[in-house]
Formats: structure tokens, sequence, C-alpha cells
């Protein structure tokens, strides 16, 4: 199967670093575009306030100080993410606790999220896994119950839609999103966060240029590091955005029909389609064989991995390692929790399809003839 490209850079992007260039205003301190791009994308997903940064995983550091762990708190999270939702965790000298997933997803289970509650519980950092909309509404009743932030890592689901119709990233205290090359939409790396607090976003938006408030002096009001995007990247991203309904339309289109054509096959559980951003396409099997089949389909031609990870990343030998210089701090006597839906998943039962917007109704039907015959 010839793989399609799944990039949407064009002419637009091109026209959007002319413009730039030719303003001679890289910095998002003096520019138009970052400013312009933060505005957009909070109206796309009616919030008050969007962050923009450097990377989504510097858009996940900024909602990690804005839910303000002490030294050795506690951030509960997921083992089946990228890792850059954890790093940010570590950064910010805060120790990550790991809940187990459903076995059918791989998002969050809200009951092994509440049986890791503890006393030094400060948020709960939920991932819409592969596009599909995590129960962030159940999470958000559950940190509320405990007094916790609730981060919605939202880097494989733009535009994923709640039950109720709202977007993944509005249930929570603060959103990320990132513009990683492989993204929805990309400008190489980037992200934003998104929030209606007005505390948390003056405080991101201060992390993100070294805690520094420009309106009073050179005058330096917090710790922080110097986050910011570019207007280079800014630009590409606006162009990008534009473009971001039709990317999901695409790929809804031709996974749906994926969804259809699969639907008889028993040994299959096929991704729940509501709501979904089909960043991937996973399919789980129950029985096992993930590896053995991903094999199968790439002999075919067809772009299948098992597992999505070498380990869940409650097993990631960065947790065992030292964290800072030769200190394990705040990770002493750490010992990640076991995470056995996830683990499973991980090493057996998780098959991803890549997935992108130039899919044709061609590429789902050699896809699902290879299932077939691969089955
Ligand atoms: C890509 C990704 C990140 C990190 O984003 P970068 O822009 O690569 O730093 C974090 N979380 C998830 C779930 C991701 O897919």
């Amino acid at each position: 199967m010839a793989e399609a490209d799944g990039r949407t850079l064009g002419d637009e992007e091109v026209a959007a670093l002319d413009r730039v260039i030719r303003s001679g205003m890289l910095s998002s301190v003096w520019g138009t575009e970052t400013r312009a791009l933060e505005r957009e994308v909070a109206e796309m997903y009616g919030s008050r306030h969007a962050v923009a940064c450097s990377s989504g995983t510097a858009a996940l550091h900024l909602s990690v100080v804005a839910a303000a762990p002490d030294p050795g708190d506690e951030i509960i999270t997921t083992p089946i993410t990228d890792f850059g939702t954890v790093a940010p965790i570590l950064a910010q000298n805060a120790v990550p606790v790991f809940a187990d997933v459903d076995p059918e997803t791989g998002n969050l289970d809200p009951s092994a999220v509440a049986k890791a509650i503890g006393p030094r519980t400060r948020a709960i950092l939920v991932v819409h896994l592969f596009g599909a909309p995590a129960p962030v509404t159940e999470l958000r009743a559950l940190a509320d119950a405990h007094g916790l932030a609730l981060i919605e890592d939202c880097a494989q689901a733009w535009l994923a839609e709640l039950p109720d119709g709202r977007y993944a990233g509005t249930a929570g205290h603060v959103a990320t999103l990132s513009l990683q090359q492989w993204k929805h939409i990309t400008c190489g790396d980037g992200g934003l966060t998104l929030t209606d607090d007005d505390g948390l976003a003056r405080r991101m938006r201060l992390f993100a240029d070294k805690g520094w408030d420009r309106s009073v002096g050179r005058y330096h009001e917090s710790f922080g590091l110097n986050y910011r995007m570019t207007e280079l990247q800014a630009a590409v991203a606006r162009a990008q955005l534009v473009k971001l309904p039709g990317v999901l339309a695409a790929r809804r289109r031709t996974a749906e029909r994926l969804v259809a054509e699969l639907a008889d096959l028993e040994a299959l559980v096929l991704p729940r389609t509501q709501g979904h951003a089909w960043w991937l396409f996973p399919i789980v099997l129950p029985g096992g064989g993930a590896a053995e089949l991903a094999e199968g389909l790439r002999a075919d031609g067809v772009p299948a991995r098992a597992g999505y990870l070498s380990q869940p990343l409650n097993r990631a030998p960065a947790l065992t390692a030292p964290v800072y210089g030769g200190s394990r701090y705040p990770l002493e006597g750490y010992v990640p929790a076991p995470c056995p839906e996830a683990e499973r998943m991980v090493d057996d039962t998780l098959l991803i399809l890549d997935w992108n917007e130039n899919y044709t109704d061609e590429h789902v039907e050699v896809v699902a003839g290879a299932v077939r015959a691969a089955l």
C-alpha cells in the first residue's frame, strides 16, 4: 500500500513565513502572529485564554506550573502516553503516580484514579489517547470532590468531542495542545495551553517568559524559563489552524469507514467513533497477539505497530534513574505502581494503525482486506 502523506503544508504556510520574514520581526514579544494565534485558538475552543509556547511538552510544563504542586506532591497520570506528559511533572519536582487504564481504549480509568488519590495528590493529568475522548466529565467531578486540578493533554486530540458535544480540553482547569510535526496540524514544534482562569493564565504566561512582567520593567516576578513561541512558528500554525476542520473531517470519514468495514470481526475491539479525532487508529485484540498481527500487516505494506510504547511509562527506565545529577529526588524510594491493564495492552493487545487526512477509500479497502487476511 502506498503510504499517504499526511501533511497539509503548502502555499498558505509559505505565504505566512514570507509575511513574517519581510516584517523583520521574528519574536513574539514584539510581533503580532503569536498573539493572533492565541486569540484564534481560544476562540475556536471557547476558552478565555490561550497561551502559546515552544512545544507540547512546554505546554504541559506550564500546566503543571499552573497546578502549583509543592516539591514531592503527587500528580496522577496515565502510563500510556508520550513521555512529554510525564517529564514536566518531574521538572516541577513532583511525583508521577500512574493509574491504570480502560483496557478497551487505553484512556485513564476513573475508578483507578479515585483509588490513587492520597494526601499529597495535587492534580490529575489525563490524556485523550490517540484522539479518543477520555472520561473527563467523571474525572472533573473527582477532581472537584478532592480539591485537585484537572489537566487535559489534548496533544493527540485536536477538536475531539466529549459525549455532551463540548471539545475535549474544555472540561479541565487547563488543557494543552501540541503542534509537533506529526500532530493533526503542525509548525514543526509548538504548543498551547487553554484555560478560563485569569490567574492560571497569568502564571503560565509569566513562566513561559522567564517570570518577566514586561509591563513593570526588567522585572522578574517569579521563577520561569523561556518557552516563547516564535512568530515563524505562529504564522505557520495560523495557516494550519484554518485547515484543521478539514483535517478532522477527512480523518473521521475514512476512519469511520474502516470501523464499519471491520465491525463483524469478533476478535477485535474497535475504537468508539463518537467524538474521536483519529490521531491514530487503535485496535485492541483482547485475546492478545498484536505483535504478530502488526507484522502480518506490515508485510502487506500497511503501516501497523504493536503496543505504541516499548513499555508503559510506569516501567520506563527514566523513573528508576537519577533525576537531577546523582540525586533521585523527588523519586527516592519510588516504586511505580503496577498497571496490569496498561501493561497487557502495551505488551500484547494493542495494535496501532497510522492514520491521516489523505487516506482514501482505497486505502481503507486495502487496510480492511489486509486485517481480514492476517486474522
Ligand atoms: C506529542 C505529545 C506530547 C508532547 O508534545 P511535543 O510537542 O512533542 O513536546 C505530549 N503528550 C502527548 C499525548 C503527545 O502525543
